[in-house]
């Protein structure tokens, strides 16, 4: 008989360490962490791309309970938020819990032993009595299916698998991609090539950044008064919940604040570039929040640079030595960068096979029904599993609402279930059904279902074209609702 763990938790990243806290915190301690990758931090640890940084203040983009002082600048560098995690790692004791390069199967309820069996690739399986995954929302990265790609002879890279040896200085390069990664990736790319063309199919709305290096003394200070970065965080997450949050989810009562933040948009490229006809091109047609906007002063101006084009006629093929449009014409290029993100609904939902009670195929189960999760935690048919990575489970605009509103949740059920002296529990098919009924009808208010969303090709939308991916409430409400949901939307065993 193998080991039964108290749990084993998948994915390494924020989400997974924020899991591990919270059981910790409950009295569990034989947690095992699996993570494919060679090291924790999850997005922080494979993104390494130039440019990489924060789009959210980083007084925000952390865990409230574990504030850091020593934030470089406002919007820190990725490399910061790696070693974040790590910091967060060493103090709450969880490296000694993490297994690297382990590549995570599938999972398997096993109603005999009411433990999860999971299955790690060149491993012995793992047991345990809660199976938590927190794979990511953007961990899958997505390929472009373009003719021809695998006849270029020249240098592909996509931003998540980045070639630190490859030197980009006077190269003829192309970028596939004009989503939030390439808006930080671009600027730095024009700084070292010859030439730069951008191919964009959908333009992206970019507010103007308010960003700057904190002082050193600054730093000192929120160290030694940390309630003075309490109340950085509290403005810098008021600002976000306003135009992010407020202004797309709750678009039918707070339309005015999604316009004032188009418009502001508008005027930020309005700034930054003079030419009517390439102004023309960066201008999204889909209302502001269909798609994740950003913030940058540096992309729009890159354009204006005469070695940098963009492109918006679509890609017909590529051959061995560059790319061909669909009206003929055709850009030489020895490198060509794919920022095209990730693939979110094929193959994230979830990313690994979980099988549930009665043979229940997480998986197909949601494709065969809808895209649901109760209170973006738990689903029915799965006992004893924690889905951090849900269907309506992104709260607010930072992820780290999202986890902490997940420990939450973790701690009141967790408590809930010692309480009655029980090790298992399942979500109820009727707490279910109303958490998924209101929070259709809540959709119903924002701009994806309001606004001009058609166009915008989000990712926020599944393949049945439903907004699936945002909990559609203020990060107040997601994170009263984690404490205060009620007991009787689970049973107990
Ligand atoms: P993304 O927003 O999904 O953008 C992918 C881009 O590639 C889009 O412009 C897309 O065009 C284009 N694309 C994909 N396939 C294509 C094809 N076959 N042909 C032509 N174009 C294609 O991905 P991302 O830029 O990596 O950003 C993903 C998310 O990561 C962001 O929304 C943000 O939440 C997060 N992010 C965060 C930070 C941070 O600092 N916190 C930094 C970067 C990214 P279409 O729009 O037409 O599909």
């Amino acid at each position: 008989m193998s080991r039964v763990h108290d749990a084993v938790i998948v994915g390494a990243g924020f989400g997974g360490m924020g899991a591990a806290i919270a059981l910790k915190r409950l009295g569990f301690d034989d947690l095992v962490i699996l993570d494919r990758e060679s090291d924790l931090g999850g997005t922080w640890h494979v993104n390494r791309y130039p440019g990489l940084a924060v789009d959210i203040p980083s007084a925000t983009y952390s865990y409230s309970f574990e504030p850091n002082p020593y934030w470089s600048r406002l919007f820190a560098p990725g490399t910061e938020l790696k070693r974040y995690a790590q910091h967060v790692a060493d103090k709450y004791d969880l490296s000694r819990h993490m297994q690297f390069n382990a590549v995570v199967d599938g999972a398997t309820w096993q109603p005999e032993s009411q433990t999860w069996q999971v299955r790690v690739a060149d491993g012995e399986p793992i047991e345990a009595r809660y199976l938590l995954t927190a794979t990511g929302f953007l961990s899958q990265p997505k390929m472009p299916e373009i003719d021809g790609i695998d006849l270029f002879e020249g240098h592909v890279v996509h931003t998540t698998d980045w070639d630190d040896d490859y030197d980009f200085t006077g190269k003829r390069a192309a970028v596939i991609g004009t989503g939030a990664t390439a808006v930080q990736l671009i600027p730095e790319l024009a700084k070292r090539v010859s030439d730069l063309t951008v191919y964009q199919r959908t333009p992206i709305w970019v507010s103007p950044k308010v960003d700057f290096s904190v002082p050193e003394a600054v730093q000192q200070f929120f160290a030694s008064v940390p309630l003075s970065q309490r109340a950085a965080r509290l403005v810098g997450t008021s600002i976000l919940e306003g135009m992010m949050v407020s202004g797309v989810l709750h678009y039918r009562q707070a339309k005015l604040i999604n316009q004032l933040a188009e418009r502001g948009c508008r005027a930020h490229l309005a700034r930054q570039v003079k030419d009517p006809a390439l102004r023309r091109k960066l201008t999204p047609d889909y209302s502001f929040g269909c798609k994740r906007p950003t913030f940058s002063n540096e992309y729009f101006p890159t354009f204006n640079r005469d070695h940098v084009h963009l492109e918006t006629t679509s890609i017909s093929h590529l051959d061995a030595t560059g790319l061909v449009t669909s009206d003929g014409r055709r850009t030489d290029v020895d490198v060509l960068v794919l920022a095209t993100g990730f693939n979110l609904w094929d193959v994230n939902f979830p990313a690994i096979e979980v099988i549930g009670a009665d043979g229940r195929n997480l998986g197909e189960w949601w494709r065969a029904t809808r895209f649901q999760a109760y209170e973006g935690v738990t689903v029915p048919g799965f006992p004893n599993f924690i889905s951090l990575n849900s269907p309506y489970s992104y709260s607010g605009l930072s992820y780290f609402t999202t986890i902490e509103c997940q420990m939450r949740h973790m701690e009141r059920l967790f408590t809930a279930l010692a309480d009655r002296d029980a090790t298992t529990f399942e979500v109820t098919e009727e707490a279910n059904d109303a958490f998924l009924t209101r929070m259709r009808d809540l959709v119903g208010d924002s701009v994806f279902a309001l606004g001009h969303c058609s166009t915008a090709n989000s990712y926020y939308f599944n393949q049945h074209n439903e907004a699936t991916l945002l909990r559609p409430t203020s990060t107040v409400s997601a994170l009263r609702a984690a404490g205060s949901f009620p007991l009787d939307a689970y049973t107990y065993a």
